[in-house]
């Protein structure tokens, strides 16, 4: 019988958090719906293979921005997870739970109980942290999470220079101070990639009272305004799994918009225009669309102490080896081990530019490594207020949405990339670099005006992956929300969504932990638990915020 109390679309950061705390007490059965396939074999679990899944069709929806028009008409590749654990089985496994007062912000702006105190004890229950600051981090949830070894000596040039640069350094930048230079952690556990469908889908599914139906959601069936289960299509046969108590939608920022317009849940003019029949008219319904962006700035290395060395067949095979073997080395990491979250200016009260440091010259999605030994910072505003917007392309579920970013529209971008290449040059300026700095590869030193930067930026920013926002939680009175503060879809009953497209804004950081912690905190929600008694704890803020950027 494809019947259970809860029915979740998606088994990615958020569904696979709720489908093991759903099913936790053993009162109750869970269905989650999944399209992608499985997750086994080194691309995804050997945490360096990181750039092969974003570029596969069996691990991505193959999504892509429409032609952005203040990149020059770029389309840009908007990757998200397909397999089991969703984007967190193709990510690049950094692990940041983002700024305190960034969940003070979603509060303020309607998500009455998702401040920082609240949400606090939630990172607590999920994480099992090792080497974080004592008392502000979780040691029994089933997220592990670790701290790269460091051994390149680069990693410690950067946090020198930092610290020469005259910016602060942390311990623990997902404990009370996230602002300053230090080690960056990663979901990585015991060699392998720790993604949800590690951390909690395997676990739950021991469980006896959780199953995966692998099938395409297609819509939300909903009756008298109650969703009582989802329309599927598997096998070329389409089926409906029924929902006893609600449906919950957890399939990313891009999918789950599409799916509750497909629903009948969206701006009505819209829906019509596409033949949908309104059951909800929800104008905020795939608004809000925001994102990070980042450059990557490449420098040349002087010695030959960088992953260049490693990126020829045969490095990678005895990589692969001695991971298949041991789960050692180098293919055990995803050599992301050193960060920085920092403030552009003064007047500014906590980090809004972040940096990822990696010892070698690469994009991300590993297209393009530099010709030599190199090393280089990913590099981006942490607060654009650019926004964009998914749409449908038509009524058919197959069919992709249409999204678009509107990247770089508010002026303040620019010059915030624009300090961002700068900055980054005065770090990599410090004497910490001395041994290793040669010439910069990227953008190169001849880009040095406003108007050459912003050349470069326009035609080399890229994505940091982070949509969100797209189905907002804010107050149920709010014309502009989509879901309460409680997850409910707003004028439908049994519904809910949660995942990283209820983000009334992006976080500082990484979204893989913001949409964890939403899954855990939905979870309570829905079983109607009071929620985790809020914390006392108070984030280090940067005394010199007025007067300082450091
Ligand atoms: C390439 C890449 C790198 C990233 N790097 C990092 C990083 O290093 N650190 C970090 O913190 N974050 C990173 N992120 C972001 C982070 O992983 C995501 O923001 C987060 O996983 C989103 O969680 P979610 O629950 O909203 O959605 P997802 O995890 O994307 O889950 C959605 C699930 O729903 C399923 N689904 C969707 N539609 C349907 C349908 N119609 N029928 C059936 N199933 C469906 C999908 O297949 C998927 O499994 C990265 C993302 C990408 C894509």
């Amino acid at each position: 019988m494809l019947e259970a109390d809860f029915v979740i679309i998606g088994s990615g950061s958020a569904g696979a958090a709720m489908a093991y705390r759903l099913s936790e007490d053993g009162k109750h059965s869970v269905i989650v719906i999944e399209y992608g396939g499985t997750d086994f074999g080194p691309l995804i679990q050997m945490p360096s293979a990181l750039s092969y899944p974003l570029n596969m069709s069996r691990y991505d929806w193959g999504y892509s921005s429409e032609p952005e028009p203040h990149l020059g008409g770029r389309v840009l590749a908007t990757p998200r997870g397909k397999v089991l654990g969703g984007s967190s089985s193709i990510n690049g496994m950094v692990y940041v739970r983002g700024h305190a007062h960034d969940f003070d912000h979603w509060a303020e702006q309607g998500a009455t109980g998702w401040g920082y105190a609240d949400v606090l004890p939630y990172f607590k229950r999920m994480e099992h942290a090792k080497g974080g600051e004592e008392g502000w981090r979780g040691t029994k949830g089933p997220l592990h999470i670790q701290r790269g070894r460091r051994k390149n000596p680069l990693y410690q040039a950067f946090v020198e220079a930092g610290k020469q640069a005259g910016f602060e350094t942390t311990e623990d930048y997902n404990g009370s101070k996230q602002e300053g230079f230090g080690a960056m952690e990663q979901t990585i556990h015991h060699g392998r990639r720790w993604s949800v469908a590690n951390a909690y889908l395997r676990p739950a599914l021991k469980r006896g009272n959780v199953r995966i139906v692998n099938g395409f959601a297609r819509r939300v069936v909903i009756e008298n305004q109650c969703a009582v289960g989802v329309e599927i299509e598997a096998r070329n046969k389409i089926q409906v799994v029924k929902a006893r108590r609600e449906v919950i939608v957890a399939a990313s920022s891009i999918n789950s918009p599409k799916l509750l317009m497909l629903s009948g849940i969206g701006p009505a003019a819209h829906l019509r225009a596409h033949g949908i029949d309104v059951v909800a008219d929800r104008r905020g319904v795939g608004q809000n669309l925001q994102d990070h962006m980042e450059l990557y700035i490449q420098q040349e290395a002087t010695q030959p102490i960088t992953l260049h060395s490693v990126f020829n067949p045969f490095c990678k095979a005895l990589i692969g080896a001695e991971w298949l073997l041991f789960k050692t080395g180098l293919g055990a990491t995803n050599h992301f081990e050193a960060a920085a979250f920092v403030r552009s200016k003064a007047g500014v009260d906590y980090p809004d530019i972040q940096f990822h440091f990696l010892p070698a010259a690469v994009r991300y999605d590993g297209k393009a490594a530099a010709k030599s030994h190199g090393f280089q910072a990913h590099v981006g505003p942490m607060r654009s207020k650019s926004r964009g917007a998914i749409t449908l392309r038509s009524n058919d579920p197959w069919a992709k949405p249409e999204i678009r970013f509107n990247y770089m529209s508010h002026p303040d971008d620019w010059a915030d990339f624009r300090h961002c290449i700068r900055l980054t040059r005065e770090i990599f300026g410090q004497s910490a670099f001395d041994p290793f700095r040669g010439q910069e590869i990227s953008p190169g030193k001849h880009v040095d005006t406003d108007e050459q930067l912003d050349t470069f930026i326009r035609e080399h920013s890229e994505s940091a992956y982070h949509p969100c926002g797209t189905c907002r939680m804010g107050r149920a009175d709010d014309p502009t929300s989509v879901v309460d503060p409680e997850c409910r879809v707003i004028g439908v009953d049994g519904l809910r969504v949660a995942d990283s497209s209820i983000f009334p804004r992006v976080t500082n950081g990484n979204l893989n932990g913001p949409s964890i912690m939403t899954g855990e905190k939905a979870a309570d929600h829905i079983l109607g638990r009071t929620p985790l008694a809020p914390s006392n704890q108070e984030p280090w803020i940067n005394p010199h915020w007025q007067v300082s950027d450091r």
